[in-house]
């Protein structure tokens, strides 16, 4: 390469962030370094614009980067630029830096360009005016700390592993020197600078106690004025540039501690992958200028919004924690939230598109979430009140003669579901997930439940009244036939029994379809009445068996045997009568009877079959026919021989008595 021709240069990181896919390209064929190996070193430069850092460069280097035109004082083109040092193997990056005054766009560039070089570099030359020294700001030392902090959040944590850790030379150059302050000031106060920098950043967990020397070394040298003293300049820089070129020079720079370690062919790979896990850290972006004035002003906006918006809403609480349905809710939750959008998107809509629409958003989560308990909570009152309308409406029905049960509650519920869901979707808000199908879902399980409660309320009337009629269709016959004892007695019942208990059935049928019974439930309910209506007998039977009833009914029976005669007419015993064979017949007859009572003889005359039923845990059938036991049925027949006796003596009295007169 002849020294008249311009070293080839690479726009590595251009104006839109973007890494030139190029570098590798440059590294093998323009800068023949494709095999040097570990064998090529890599410095840049860090630095306010303008400090003449592109101009140290080229005078270093030999490099070509682009100077500030002195007439135009444009800035030249932003980004990083990589060259080749003149009959060097090292490579030199230019980093485009800002006068750090102005936030936004231009910052977040600066910090990651910064970033970049100094976690790719062996050597980082900080490039500065000698009254920029113990100047925060105009130092860049704001800029060095943030780069300091994020090196070490990103790349710092490998200390930890016990990897060794190639660290970085930072080479202070102080511009235009005067040569009033010594060197050892100026580097003290920088020191100084730095140390408290350290102390103030922000350290990865792990690595609160790690020293700036762990990672960087340093070394700090002065230049004199190249337009005032031109000559020293060229001294001074022939000097520095023999840092870099001269291994044997006590202050050689590029000493193999700092060598990150990186095949030249490889260099692409692992800057490339630098500037992608930079560029991807979201801690490390910047918003520009336009994003912060729109996110200020959207917050603003949004929160003068909200307070109407609360304003307008808080009417409803009341109401619905007291169990309220609000009349109407649904639009006017809708109405305040559209006020709340329209007033947002007025103003807020002229600003950034991605913060209006993000901000936008968030206010609509945060009113969606406030109405969403007043959602739940209607939803809540919706359900209780339904619940209410249901109960107070199928009672209201089943007051009316003739009303189907089954009929009732089918149409009561399906009103009582339309009232709910008309409710639910009058208040559920489009642009929202609120759903009311586990209200809905356990809404109907309630009506389901009371429907079931109701019914068997029912069913229980039905029965208590089946029961009833019964009862009275028994009780007569049954006294009669208890009344009139002999043989037929029984069958009578019997009769009766079978009657009755059919006609019930017949009556339970017609009942259970009104109730829309299963079958099996409908048999339950049969076999249950069959057996009540048997115990109803049973009980007709003891209450007509009782001691003296059951006496009554026999003397009854004697007396007619006894005391009347064929034609059914009292008897006038005379002298030449005989009473003792009517009297013992009549006496023979009527003890007969006891045995009869005492036990109901299930033959049914009609069918000619014996009735019987099953009998159960509650249940005796057999029991159930007993009506006298025997010691009863003794202590009767010596009750009756006694009565019978005295009738006896009356009819025996009655004729001495009438022979007397
Ligand atoms: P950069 O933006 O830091 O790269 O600065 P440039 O190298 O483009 O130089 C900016 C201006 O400073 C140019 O007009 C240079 O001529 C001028 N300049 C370069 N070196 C020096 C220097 O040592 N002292 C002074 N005072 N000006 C310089
Ligand atoms: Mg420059």
């Amino acid at each position: 390469m002849s020294s008249k021709e311009l070293l080839p240069r690479l726009h590595l990181i251009d104006d839109e962030k973007r890494f030139s896919n190029e570098l590798s390209t440059y590294i093998s064929d323009k800068w023949d370094l494709k095999d040097a190996g570990f064998n090529y070193n890599l410095a840049a430069i860090f630095g306010s614009q303008s400090t003449g850092k592109s101009t140290l460069l080229n005078r270093l280097f030999g490099t070509n980067f682009d100077v500030m035109n002195e007439t135009a004082r444009m800035q030249t083109t932003k980004g990083i630029w990589i060259s080749q040092g003149k009959d060097m193997k090292a490579l030199i990056m230019d980093v485009e830096g800002t006068d750090g005054r102005e936030r936004g766009e231009d910052q977040d560039f600066e910090r990651k360009s910064a970033l970049f070089s100094v976690a790719t570099s062996e050597v980082l030359i900080v490039n500065m005016w000698e009254h920029q020294v113990g100047l925060y700001n105009g130092a860049n030392m704001g800029l060095l700390k943030t780069v300091f902090e994020v090196n070490l959040q990103l790349f710092g944590g490998n200390l930890d592993f016990g990897f060794f850790y190639e660290k970085t030379l930072l080479l202070f150059v102080i511009r235009d020197h005067v040569g009033s302050t010594p060197l050892a000031n100026l580097s003290n106060t920088l020191k100084a600078d730095l140390e408290r920098i350290w102390q103030g950043l922000s350290k990865p967990e792990g690595l609160e106690d790690c020293k700036i020397s762990d990672y960087f070394d340093f070394m700090f040298t002065t230049l004199p004025h190249k337009l005032l003293q031109p000559e020293q300049f060229e001294v001074e820089t022939q000097k520095l540039r023999n840092r870099f070129v001269d291994s044997k020079d006590p202050n050689y720079v590029f000493q193999p501690q700092y060598s990150k370690r990186v095949p030249a062919d490889g260099l692409h790979v692992y800057a490339g992958a630098i500037w992608e896990k930079i560029m991807t850290n979201k801690d490390l972006d910047l918003p520009t200028q336009q994003e912060l004035l729109a996110q200020f002003r959207c917050e603003e906006i949004a929160n003068a919004a909200f307070v109407v918006f609360k304003d307008q809403i808080k009417e409803f609480r009341h109401p619905i924690e007291a169990g309220h349905l609000v009349e109407g809710l649904g639009p006017k939750m809708k109405e305040a939230r559209d006020v709340a959008t329209k007033s947002f998107d007025k103003d807020a809509s002229r600003y950034l598109p991605a913060v209006y629409q993000r901000k936008r958003t968030e206010m609509l989560t945060k009113a969606n979430s406030m109405l969403e308990s007043y959602f739940v909570g209607q939803l809540k009152n919706l359900h209780k009140k339904a619940v209410s309308n249901f109960t107070t409406q199928l009672q209201q029905a089943l007051k009316v003669e003739g009303t189907e049960f089954g009929k009732a509650a089918a149409k009561t519920k399906q009103e009582a579901v339309d009232f709910f869901l008309k409710g639910a979707k009058a208040i559920k808000l489009t642009e929202t997930d609120w759903e009311y199908e586990e209200e809905l879902y356990q809404f109907e399980n309630d009506l389901e439940e009371l429907t079931t409660v109701q019914r068997e309320k029912e069913l229980a009337k039905m029965l208590t009244g089946l029961e009833k009629l019964i009862k009275k269709e028994l009780d007569e016959p049954v006294k009669l036939a208890l009344d009139q004892p002999g043989p037929g007695m029984w069958g009578r019942i019997m009769t009766t029994y079978r009657r009755t208990s059919e006609d019930a059935e017949l009556l339970l049928k017609k009942k259970a379809k009104t109730f829309e019974l299963k079958e099996e439930e409908e048999e339950q309910l049969t076999v249950n009445l069959k057996r009540q209506s048997w115990v109803l007998l049973t009980m007709k039977v003891q209450e007509e068996s009782v001691d003296g009833l059951i006496l009554y009914k026999l003397l009854n029976r004697f007396e007619e045997k006894f005391q009347r005669d064929s034609h059914g007419l009292p008897r006038v015993w005379s002298p030449t009568d005989d009473i003792d064979t009517p009297f013992r017949k009549a006496r023979e007859e009527t003890i007969e009877l006891i045995p009869l009572y005492a036990k109901i003889n299930t033959l049914d005359p009609v069918t000619d079959i014996h009735l019987a039923l099953e009998s159960s845990d509650d249940f005796d059938f057999d029991q159930s026919l007993q009506v006298l036991s025997e010691t009863r049925q003794q202590e009767l027949t010596t009750q009756f021989k006694r009565k019978a006796d005295a009738s006896y003596v009356e009819a025996k009295r009655s004729v001495v008595a009438t022979q007397a007169k």
